[in-house]
């Protein structure tokens, strides 16, 4: 049975002392409540340890935003897949838009990192979404496919431990998001490619997160698709209360 998710992306925000305060009111939120669905931080490589020392494991769970497509050596300024797990993250996000448009990431680049991530037991969080262009000539089906697809060099096996986060370009930190039709016909959509290479059980077990300008307001009706299985939360992830009205929606 696949999971509910709930994973926050700080991005490029907060020193460490504001992060590690939100981490504290996270957790102290969550504390006692029970909820639907795995929670998780992503937060930047400078505070994966400070934030991992305050958060409870069985109330939330950590990642971080990237890692390098390379194992190790001379690559400075890169972080290593094996240096976030010893963090002790259990998820990356992989794949971000402003990965691809900001720093040229491509497939074979993810899909390398990909593979370091799993083989160092991390959960990678993998985004795809089109750009707005693609939404309005059309191709956005297929835009998606070709992101999803270049994954497909995994093991079923190793394709059933990936989150796919649908993210619209167009709709990350817009303020717009995609109505929840538009979410569940693209969750349908991505959970068809992968049933036609991996077949319907690993398809049915794959977590897809709808993720852009999500937020407590819109999320109940994202989240009751059946197809939207949570959510990957920019913005309204830097506010505790903000990430507990969306967790609390799942
Ligand atoms: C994101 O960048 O992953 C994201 C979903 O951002 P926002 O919620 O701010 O649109």
């Amino acid at each position: 049975m696949r999971k509910n998710v709930v994973a926050g992306n700080w991005k490029m925000n907060t020193t460490l002392e504001e992060g590690v305060e939100l981490a504290n009111q996270i957790n102290s939120l969550l504390k006692g409540k029970t909820v639907n669905c795995d929670v998780v931080v992503c937060v930047p490589f400078t505070h994966l340890t400070s934030v991992n020392a305050v958060l409870e494991s069985e109330l939330v769970k950590l990642g971080a935003e990237n890692c390098s497509e390379h194992e190790k050596g001379a690559y400075t300024g890169e972080v290593s897949a094996a240096m976030v797990k010893s963090t002790g993250a259990t998820h990356v996000i992989l794949g971000h838009s402003e990965r691809r448009q900001y720093f040229g990431e491509n497939n074979e680049q993810l899909l390398a990192k990909t593979k370091l991530a799993l083989a160092n037991g991390l959960t990678p969080i993998f985004c795809v979404g089109e750009v707005l262009e693609e939404r309005e000539n059309g191709t956005y089906n297929d835009v998606v496919k070709c992101q999803v697809e270049a994954l497909f060099d995994l093991s079923a096996e190793d394709f059933g431990k990936i989150i796919i986060a649908y993210e619209p370009v167009w709709a990350i930190g817009t303020g717009k998001t995609a109505t929840a039709e538009q979410a569940q016909d693209m969750h349908a959509h991505i959970r068809k490619v992968i049933e036609d290479k991996y077949g319907k059980e690993v398809a049915e077990d794959t977590s897809i997160l709808y993720g852009g300008s999500c937020k407590p307001g819109n999320a109940p009706e994202l989240f009751a698709k059946p197809d939207v299985d949570g959510g990957l939360i920019g913005g309204a992830a830097l506010e505790a209360e903000s990430f507990l009205g969306i967790i609390e929606a799942c």
